[in-house]
This record gives structure tokens, C-alpha cells and sequence, in this order.
């Protein structure tokens, strides 16, 4: 006889959620919220809570930054496993998924210089008389400068050290990959919700590395999130349109792809998104002032 309660089911994967601040900066109540959620779902799923540094870009990232960050997410109460990541520590795994990409022909390096490129897009747009194609966060596209050139010339310019970016040649990238759509929980700034088509074209060739910086936040995100085994992914809505780049990465290094969750901002007082600089929403001035950590939760509707 079947005994029907011995079902043989295929063991679930633990979640794994992820808090990845850069610490460019202190945390705000709005880092405050990701971090409390990414640990409280871990928590009601069983899952795992892992915090990683994104110290990639060292031009910008500040020791004591990392520091303050660790402390408040212990004066937080929020328990992660140790040691946290730190990207800084991965940069080999970065650069070998850039020449995976290049090996695919997907990658060219641009010597032009922000001011090169600002004035690139200045004189298309006086050309034709309206403003250039902006990317969803408002920048403008990227022109395409160096995108053709010899690449004997570029190989050459290169090894002889000439600085430059690495940049993602994405109409083929988009190609190659085909359709791509990820499983949204939280919501879009337009509402969007449950399974949403990516489309990444609409950031142009987006940067996967700098001289200053071995990978950008675009790549690193993607490379980390597939090692640490992330499943879902719980961030701020301002990152909800970058997913599509992170799904066309995931697509052509054959990365598992996360969950996502976007959740809401924390608007400051004058109804704008809190930055770093605000001073006053920071989680160290609010415990100077007297917060708990019971309150930072009250604030932000969490009880
Ligand atoms: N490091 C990013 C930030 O501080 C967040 C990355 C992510 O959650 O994907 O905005």
C-alpha cells in the first residue's frame, strides 16, 4: 500500500534575501526600510539575511561608511550571517564575467571623457532640435562614440593603457538574448506588478566597468546576486527599471534569475526622495536624537 502521506517532495531551495548598501554614505530611514524588510520576510520564509557592501566603486566608497552601516543595522537588531560580502573583495569574478561578454562580442571600450560624451549629446540635440533619448532615470542615452572603432586600434589603444570604460553593446546584447520579463512582487512606479516584461534597450550601452571602478553596479549586482544564491531580491522602486539591465546580464552569463520585490521610497519632508546627504532622516541622527529602534519601525509603518 502507498502510504499517501509520504508524498516525496522535492526539497524547496532556502530563501535567500540580500541588504546591499554602498557605502558611499550613511543609512536613511529609506535604507532602513530595505534592510528591515530583506530581514523580516527572510525571517517569516525561513530563509537566509545576508548584508553585502558595495564598495566596488573605491573612488566613492568610505571605510567609515562601512562602519556606520554595521552599526546600524546591529543598534537595528537586524541579525545577518558574518562576515558580510564586500564586492571589493571580488573584483576577479567581475572582471571574468566582463570577458565572457566581450568573448561574445558584446563589449567595447569608449575612451571618451564624461565631458567628450555630454558634448556629444549637446550637438546631436542641436542637430535635430529636441532633446536626445533619455534612459529611464532621466539621463541621456549614451551617443554611442567609440562604439565603431577599428578594433585593432581600440585593442592596441588599450595595451597602452589609454584610460577608458567597458560598455555593453546593447541592441546585440538585447538581440541575443531575446524577450526577457522577471516576477515582480512589490510594484513598479506605474503599478506595474507580477510578471514584467525587461526592457533593457531602454538604457542604451549601458557602462560594465570604469577606470576608476572594476565593474559597475550593474554587473557586480548580478555576478553577486547569483553567487550568494539570492532568490529574491528586495530593493528600493528606484532600481525597479535597472532590473531589466540585470536581466539581460543574468540572461547571457546564464545566471539563475531572483525574485524581485520593489517597495515603495521614503520621501523626505519636502515630498522628495530621501538622499544621503539629508542629514536629519540619517539613522545615526535619529538615534542621537533619542529614536529607538521600535520608533524607526513606527516611522516607517513597520509594527
Ligand atoms: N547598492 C545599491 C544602493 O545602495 C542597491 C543595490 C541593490 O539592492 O540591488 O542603492
Amino acid at each position: 500500500m502507498l502510504d499517501p502521506t509520504a508524498v516525496n517532495h522535492l526539497p524547496m531551495p532556502t530563501p535567500v534575501f540580500r541588504f546591499a548598501p554602498s557605502p558611499n554614505g550613511e543609512l536613511h530611514l529609506g535604507h532602513a526600510l530595505s534592510a528591515i524588510l530583506n530581514h523580516d520576510l527572510a525571517r517569516a520564509a525561513g530563509g537566509r539575511f545576508l548584508v553585502r557592501i558595495e564598495d566596488v566603486d573605491a573612488a566613492r566608497a568610505r571605510p567609515a561608511f562601512v562602519a556606520g552601516i554595521l552599526a546600524d543595522l546591529d543598534w537595528l537588531g537586524l541579525a545577518y550571517e558574518r562576515p558580510p560580502r564586500f564586492q571589493s573583495d571580488h573584483v576577479a569574478d567581475y572582471r571574468a564575467a566582463i570577458d565572457r561578454l566581450a568573448a561574445m562580442g558584446l563589449v567595447y571600450p569608449s575612451f571618451a571623457s564624461r565631458a567628450d560624451v555630454a558634448e556629444a549629446v549637446a550637438a546631436a540635440e542641436r542637430a535635430v532640435g529636441r532633446p536626445a533619448p533619455r534612459d529611464p532615470d532621466g539621463a541621456p542615452l549614451h551617443p554611442g562614440l567609440d562604439r565603431d572603432l577599428d578594433p585593432t586600434d581600440a585593442a592596441r589603444r588599450v595595451a597602452a593603457g589609454e584610460p577608458h570604460a567597458l560598455r555593453l553593446r546593447m541592441a546585440e546584447a538585447a538581440a541575443l538574448a531575446g524577450p526577457l520579463a522577471w516576477d515582480e512582487a512589490g510594484a513598479g512606479p506605474a503599478g506595474e506588478t507580477g510578471t514584467v516584461t525587461a526592457d533593457p534597450l531602454a538604457w542604451g550601452d549601458v557602462v560594465l566597468a570604469r577606470k576608476d571602478a572594476p565593474a559597475s553596479y550593474h554587473l557586480a549586482v548580478v555576478v553577486d546576486d547569483a553567487a550568494e544564491g539570492v532568490t529574491d531580491v528586495v530593493r528600493g522602486r528606484d532600481l525597479f527599471h535597472a532590473t531589466a539591465v540585470h536581466r539581460l546580464l543574468q540572461t547571457l552569463l546564464g545566471l539563475p534569475a531572483p525574485r524581485y520585490r520593489h517597495h515603495g521610497l521614503v520621501l523626505g519632508p519636502d515630498g522628495r526622495k530621501l538622499s544621503k546627504s539629508l542629514k536629519s532622516e540619517g539613522l545615526a541622527a535619529l538615534r542621537a536624537a533619542g529614536a529607538t529602534p521600535a520608533d524607526i519601525r513606527a516611522r516607517l509603518g513597520l509594527v
